[in-house]
């Protein structure tokens, strides 16, 4: 058995709470503290000087030796520079540990050695790490020691956004202003602050670490580039909510425990549709916290699964053929008096301030689908979207009959005299109980689904940070919040004007509700005739966040200048083209190291075997055939590498990233998909001892 876990003692105690600060800091301070981060502001100097005194004296009782800026740089991952907390020591020779407000609040790392998108060049290379006190600090143990980690902003000197973060905070500001005018003017004056909340399902596959190390595709880019389907792969739809297999029940115990030391609420671990494939969802909180922790349960997924000679791949795609990962974004606005505005409540027709909510979400999501679209984009994602298993990259709202049925209401006679209810769910089994059914069945297909009482962006990636599609989500609603405020603040009569801005926005932008199969070919035909985006790839994606109306929104609510834009989308098509350009070098590589040679060998061993037959006086037709298929295959698979080089030469005369970027989603895309199609093909025909890597049935079928 394994031994009690008791997760009331252990959970937050790696974090740096409220509760731990009320115990440590003098009432004054904690009080400061307190009301900065309920309402916002700047902690004064004075009290910072103290927080950074308990906030050592905590980390060093619990072990830490050093401090660092934790912060989310345009690399996708988290950065971090370790400094002790030693100082130069007494005449005496005694040391002793300090680390003062100047520590706490600012760091400064070289900006130019992250991705800034021609903001900062290596001679103006400065750049600063800004503690961000509405997230907790916390201690990450790793093999370097225990680390206090500060979560900061990054920016550069001249106050560029260089991150994830500093747009989210300042999309969070954008989000509260508008959403407590709407409050407010449906009679809401005790409310201060609306808060964005965020649960993040994150899915991942979790593989033998010896076979990781085997594969380099896995290693250098995340996924594998080659590789046949097993046997076997999720037809039996036995692995979804399967049994938990003994290894990965280890590793998702240490997981959760990892995690709820750090303040993280894991909650729902099951077995999801591929086989090795697995998810985690945490109950949801506010969404600057939501967006750190999910950094956290990321790096913590690859720290533990290294612990277990496992490795956890959050690649979007990581197999061909089997399920891709993704990251359902549940998104959703609460007053601090604890009004979620998301809530329809039991007769969605009659609340009025609901409605006016959703019409506003629907006219948001319409009219910027495609910056939303753009906000899900990675270069792994890319193989996921549209792949009938993750939904389209048309981007579509699911209300499901209980809500669509109020729209239509609205729409085709202004009123809403009625909501349909669930009722009671027959099983025809008396001894079962009476279950109450929801007023709306699921939809898997959408993007974005109404969910009960919040929103459901089911588009992003496993991997990416949801740092992005959070910002844009809290901009795009703060802009159509913005225009009906504008208009019910001036209204001579509120009901009439709420009534019409309601019934306004669905008409018009009801196009953008889809309820049906998001999967099917005849969606992307409808969505073509409603004039819907269908922004296929990342490439095509990025310059949204640059057209007119992008950058109105996000000068108007200070979440991004132009510059920052700018920036951004230089930085996108420079990850596009550095993922699919390593994606490239390591099919090279493969190829010309492991699997030509590989199969050279075997055309040696079969023309051999022809010889010692034909000698011995028999008929080697069967070797012979064996030897033609595989001749066969090897010609082609040299066909395709000398042509894939051929792109590979040409990608680098182009030096125009957006020429570039596109020219490989166009062309070198195809070509690595030519030299995958032989070597897949020859690995069903060759002897398997002699394959020079682990296969996908080794893979997902060993942990
Ligand atoms: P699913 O059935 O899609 O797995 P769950 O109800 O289990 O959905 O919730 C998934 C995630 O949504 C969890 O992280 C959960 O905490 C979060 N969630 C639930 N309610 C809200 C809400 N009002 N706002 C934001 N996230 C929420
Ligand atoms: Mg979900």
């Amino acid at each position: 058995m394994s031994e009690k876990i008791d997760v009331e003692k252990i959970f937050g105690i790696k974090v740096f709470t409220l509760e731990k600060m009320k115990e440590r800091l003098p009432e004054n301070v904690y009080q400061e503290v307190l009301k900065v981060n309920e309402e916002g502001g700047e902690l004064s100097y004075a009290s910072a000087e103290v927080v950074a005194k308990a906030m050592k004296d905590w980390a060093v009782e619990n072990g830490a030796t050093h401090y660092t800026h934790w912060f989310q740089p345009l690399t996708g991952i988290t950065a971090e520079k370790h400094d002790s907390f030693v100082t130069p020591p007494k005449k005496d020779g005694k040391m002793i540990l300090s680390f003062s407000a100047k520590e706490l609040i600012k760091g400064e790392p070289d900006a130019s050695s992250f991705p800034s998108g021609g903001l900062r060049s290596t001679f103006e290379a400065r750049g600063y790490t800004v503690w961000d006190t509405t997230s907790p600090a916390f201690l990450k143990e790793t093999a370097v020691g225990s680390i206090l980690c500060i979560p900061t902003a990054f920016c550069s000197y001249t106050g560029e956004a260089l991150d994830k973060k500093t747009p989210l905070l300042r999309s969070l500001e954008a989000i509260n202003q508008q959403s407590l005018r709407i409050v407010r003017l449906f009679g809401n004056k005790e409310a201060k602050k609306v808060t964005v909340s965020v649960g993040a399902e994150q899915e991942y596959f979790l593989i033998d670490r010896e076979s990781y190390l085997n594969r380099d595709d896995l290693v250098f880019t995340g996924r594998t580039l080659f590789g046949a389907p097993a046997p076997k792969g999720q037809e039996m739809d036995d692995h979804y909510f399967g049994v938990i297999r003994e290894r990965v029940g280890s590793f998702m115990t240490d997981l959760n425990v990892e995690l709820w030391k750090m303040g993280v609420t894991a909650k729902t671990q099951h077995n999801e549709v591929a086989p090795s494939q697995h998810e985690l969802a945490p109950i949801y909180e506010e969404a600057n916290i939501a967006t750190d922790h999910n950094q956290i349960v990321m790096e913590t997924m690859k720290r533990v699964a290294f612990n277990h000679g496992l490795t956890c791949l959050l690649h979007e795609k990581p197999f061909a053929g089997v399920n891709g990962s993704g990251k359902h974004n549940n998104w959703s606005l609460v007053t601090d008096n604890g009004v979620n505005l998301l809530d329809p409540g039991i007769t969605p027709n009659e609340n009025i301030q609901f409605l006016l909510v959703l019409a506003c979400i629907i006219k948001a999501v319409d009219t910027h689908a495609d910056l939303l679209r753009q906000s899900a984009s990675d270069p792994g994602n890319d193989h996921r979207l549209g792949a009938a298993e993750a939904p389209p990259a048309i981007m579509s709202i699911f209300l499901g009959d209980q809500l669509d049925d109020v729209v239509t209401q609205l729409v085709e006679t202004g009123e809403a005299s009625h909501s349909l209810q669930g009722g009671v769910l027959q099983t025809g089994v008396s001894t079962l109980m009476d279950v109450k059914k929801d007023g709306t069945d699921r939809n898997r297909t959408s993007p974005f689904a109404f969910t009960g009482n919040k929103f459901e962006f089911r588009s992003v990636g496993s991997s990416d940070s949801i740092g992005s599609p959070n910002t844009i989500l809290n901009a795009i609603v703060a802009e159509a919040f913005c225009e009906a405020a504008d208009r019910l603040e001036k209204a001579p009569n509120f009901d009439d004007e709420v009534h019409d801005i309601i019934k306004e926005y669905l008409t018009k932008h009801r196009r953008v509700i889809f309820n049906g199969d998001g999967y099917s070919e005849a969606w992307v035909e409808e969505a073509k005739r409603r004039g819907l985006p269908n922004l296929k790839t990342m490439v095509d994606a990025v310059d949204t966040l640059v057209t007119e109306k992008s950058v109105k929104l996000f000068e108007k609510f200070g979440i991004f200048t132009k510059s920052e834009l700018e920036s951004r989308v230089e930085i996108l098509y420079e990850s596009y083209i550095k993922t699919v350009n390593i994606e490239i070098q390591t099919m090279i590589d493969m190829m010309a190291r492991k699997y030509m040679p590989a199969a050279v060998k075997y055309t040696k061993i079969l023309a051999d075997s022809i010889n010692a037959v034909e000698n011995a006086g028999m008929d080697a037709t069967v070797q012979m055939e064996m030897l033609k298929v595989v001749q066969e295959k090897l010609t082609a698979m040299n066909e395709a590498l000398k042509n894939l080089r051929m792109i590979e030469e040409k990608i680098k005369k182009i030096s125009d990233v957006k020429e570039k970027a596109f020219y490989i989603k166009d062309n070198a895309v195809k070509a690595m998909e030519d030299l995958r199609k032989p070597t897949d093909e020859l690995e069903l025909v060759m002897d398997k001892s002699m394959w020079p890597v682990p296969t996908y049935g080794d893979m997902l079928f060993e942990v």
